[in-house]
């Protein structure tokens, strides 16, 4: 999008409270850029949270927070949108809007800064984060955010206030302004009332939902990201409705894509990222109406390609063998099961609709079909818990693992957390102490590998998920006193939240752990989630009676889907007939590339050119390629090599052609060559590099004005060794001085557009390397820091024969 654009339309930065790595595949944000950047009179870019160096640079400079895609400071778009995953991203959220230069409350912002908008699952009781938003997206934003757009647009050309855009705003179907609501407390600190306080501004807001949009191929990022593999939402809500699922409840209701439109999607995906693993995404993506049919079409299209096909985490009562076959075919992602409870009677409380024999039959088809570790989830500290339920999980996992030898089980250990808008928002939360208790029962007790929630963290998460407004007083505590990053659990500062606690005078006995009656006022009332309130208290109270009934005597079994037993795809490896050899060149900001980033980037590239290339067989068939030497970050290059064998004959035009048409921007395609077969490895023939490095010219003035005369000088000197520190960082650290005599083959200034450039020649192979820099840093007395300076270019490699002849490799 040009500048005569950008200034005529409505800019959008979308926004995850965490790193790039993590918040990268999430679905709201993929979703809503495709949106808006689809629309003749918007673009979205994107930012994601700066970590504690970065952010400590920023402020150093005094630079703001920018997106991505333009290096925008966020203080500059007209909205600001932030996707708010879970409850201990908060703080983050702070920090993005005080690092991207915009007031942190809603109040003190003025006419020229943008709009700073909330959507996700946290806005189920957008309360404690009341303060510091414009506006919340109450449900699916795909097609509120076009009618957002369209009111900011008519409000920037039309001089009115800030207030009148807000409350333009608020009539908007399933969008809250929480100024426009006032909120009255009694003396014992419970809700009075939530009131609208402007003309036209509703009571409540009502859920909003949205038809599933046509999905697009995602952006492909070059760093290795949380989920890095495409990501197909089949399905949006679940056909389930545990008691103690938030997502059960509010995303209904229950919609699917429709099977021929996922095989499109998954084509057209994989053709457009080159990702070899899909990810079929769903709350309950098991019970999809055409699983079976969908995974076995995958199955038989795919797999050749050797791209897996996997589920996120799966009921157990809907792994059948159909399944599990296809699942495996070309290489298995791990699997996860969901019991939560560890026996019936908790199982059915919570409405867990599983039993035992279910999970045992299970984890047997599992092992049977060669997995060899499988994730188990549970919670505990769910209402009406007794001893008994946290026994009925430690048998349930020891007798599995009995009977399941081979089969290695890794339990993720929750503690239950009552959410908003689930029967269980009255439900009072267990505090630390007890659930510190349960939690080193149940470890001592468990064989099994074990991860568990930060308990700390659980107190925070239980206050602000069940918390009101007086919540943004907390939050801007414990930010401005050190908390950032508190989802991870070597970040989080239980000592920084305590003391914000005692600052603010909110405890969590108050909004987490006590018993809420059925006619108080929930701070989140008049945000409409799901069913209504009533509906959840019978539920509620069912549960409790359910608790004290006894069970049936014979449990009532779901009939599984009859399924017609799969196809499995048969792999068979075909041998390479030919071997094509490769010439990249990378600039820009490709640079910053780590080698196996680079790496990961050529296979995508390769896959995406439909290449007919060979793989290893085995359970983890790889595509058979080799890689020319490691190159460092920072470097650019004229001469990344690699190799791919081939299962059909090519010519190394064609290949050229199409490889040319699939490289990212900073990469170019420069020769593709024959290689025959039977020849040795690249890195075992190189033996010569050349490289340029270009020196800021206020570093040569300070080294002294004679450049030849101060390289002859250099060269000639009897010791000439750099320091190099082996295993840094470890135990075995050491510094090994290299002698650079017998390693520089030739160097030289040379000038390139106006600009002096050292050319080094250097000998290359194992033990016989040394970095560019540090020879320049050498030659011209630089500090450390300024070696950061220096413009790096890879230029050739040589394959130097015993009689001094070189060739191209
Ligand atoms: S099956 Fe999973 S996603 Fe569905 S309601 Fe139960 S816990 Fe929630």
């Amino acid at each position: 999008r040009d500048e005569a654009y950008r200034s005529k339309s409505v800019g959008v930065c979308l926004c995850f409270p965490d790193l790039y790595e993590t918040g990268f595949a999430n679905a709201g944000i993929e979703i809503l850029y495709r949106v808006i950047n689809r629309r003749d009179d918007s673009y979205a870019e994107r930012a994601y949270a700066a970590d504690s160096d970065l952010a400590a640079a920023l402020r150093g400079r005094g630079w703001p927070l920018f997106s991505l895609e333009t290096r925008t400071p966020l203080k500059d778009f007209d909205i600001v949108g932030f996707g708010l995953p879970y409850e201990l991203c908060f703080t983050n959220v702070l920090e993005m809007l005080d690092l991207g230069g915009i007031p942190l409350k809603a109040h003190e912002r003025g006419k020229e800064d943008p709009l700073i908008i909330g959507g996700g699952p946290c806005v189920i009781n957008p309360e404690p984060l009341a303060d510091f938003f414009d506006g919340f997206v109450i449900g699916d934003g795909e097609e509120i955010f076009g009618e957002i757009i369209a009111c900011m647009k008519a409000w920037k050309g039309s001089g009115a206030s800030r207030t009148e855009l807000l409350k333009s705003l608020a009539r908007i179907e399933g969008f809250y302004v929480p100024s426009l609501y006032a909120v009255e407390y009694f003396p014992d600190g419970r809700v009075r009332s939530v009131t609208p306080t402007a003309e036209g501004v509703p009571a409540s807001v009502a859920y909003r939902r949205s038809s599933l949009e046509a999905m697009e191929a995602p952006v492909v990022p070059f760093v290795q990201t949380v989920h890095d593999r495409l990501n197909v939402e089949i399905q949006r809500g679940c056909p389930w409705r545990c008691r103690f699922c938030q997502a059960g409840f509010s995303y209904r209701p229950y919609r699917e894509r429709s099977k021929e439109d996922l095989l499109q999607i998954v084509e057209h995906g994989l053709k457009h990222t080159g990702y070899d693993a899909v990810t079929l995404a769903g709350l309950s993506a098991a019970d999809h109406t055409e699983i079976v049919p969908l995974l076995q079409e995958l199955s038989d299209k795919f797999s050749l390609r050797r791209v897996s096909i996997g589920l996120p985490s799966t009921r157990a009562d809907r792994f059948t063998l159909a399944v599990a076959e296809i699942l495996h075919s070309v290489r298995r992602q791990s699997l996860t099961f969901a019991p939560e409870g560890g026996t019936e009677r908790m199982r059915r409380v919570i409405r867990k609709e599983l039993q035992e024999s279910e999970i045992r039959q299970t984890l047997s088809t599992a092992r049977e079909h060669g997995w060899k570790s499988v994730k188990l989830y549970f919670m505990y500290g769910l209402p009406t818990e007794t001893q008994e339920d946290l026994d009925g999980i430690v048998h349930l996992v020891s007798d599995s693992v009995k009977q399941n030898r081979g089969l290695a089980l890794t339990l993720t250990l929750s503690p239950f957390v009552p959410k908003p808008h689930t029967p269980f928002q009255w439900h009072p939360m267990d505090t630390l102490d007890v659930h510190r208790k349960k939690l080193q029962d149940l470890r001592k007790r468990l064989a099994a590998s074990i991860r568990a929630h930060g308990l700390e963290q659980i107190v925070v998460e239980g206050v602000l998920s069940r918390g009101d407004r007086r919540c943004g007083a907390l939050l801007e505590y414990a930010w401005r006193t050190g908390s950032k990053f508190d989802e991870w659990s070597e970040r989080f500062h239980f000592n920084v939240w305590q003391k914000a606690f005692a600052e603010t005078g909110l405890t969590p006995e108050f909004f987490s752990q006590r018993v809420r009656t059925q006619d108080e006022v929930l701070p989140w009332d008049h945000i409409q989630g799901g069913p209504d309130k009533r509906a959840l208290w019978n539920d509620y109270q069912t549960a409790l009676k359910q608790a004290q009934e006894s069970l049936p005597e014979k449990p009532h079994l779901k009939e599984r889907p009859t399924v017609a037993p799969s196809r499995p795809v048969v792999l068979t490896s075909e041998k390479p007939v030919q071997r094509l050899r490769f010439r990249l060149s990378r600039h820009g900001d490709v640079r910053f590339l780590s080698h196996l980033e680079q790496i990961e980037m050529i296979r995508r590239m390769v896959r995406r050119a439909e290449l007919p290339v060979a793989f290893t067989s085995g359970f983890h068939p790889q595509m058979k390629a080799s890689f020319g030497p490691a190159i460092s970050v920072g470097y650019e290059s004229e001469c990344e090599l690699f190799d791919i064998e081939l299962t059909q004959r090519l010519e190394p035009g064609q290949a050229f052609e199409k490889l040319s048409q699939e490289a990212p921007e900073g990469f170019s395609v420069l020769k593709a060559s024959r290689v025959p077969l039977f020849f040795p490895s690249l890195e075992s023939l190189l033996n010569r590099v050349e490289y340029r490095v270009r020196v800021p010219q206020d570093f040569l003035h300070a080294g002294g004005a004679d450049l030849p005369a101060g390289l002859e000088e250099f060269l000639a000197r009897k010791e000439l060794t750099l320091e190099k520190i082996r295993k840094k960082g470890t135990a075995a650290e050491t510094t090994v001085k290299i002698d650079l005599h017998p390693l520089i083959l030739g160097a030289e200034w040379i000038m390139e557009e106006s600009s002096p450039v050292l050319r080094l020649t250097l000998r290359f192979g194992p033990g016989k390397n040394a970095k560019p820099e540090k020879i320049a840093q050498l030659l011209l007395s630089l500090k450390d820091e300024d070696t950061a300076r220096l413009a790096v270019e890879r230029k050739a490699f040589w394959i130097e024969k015993p009689d001094g002849t070189l060739t191209e490799p």
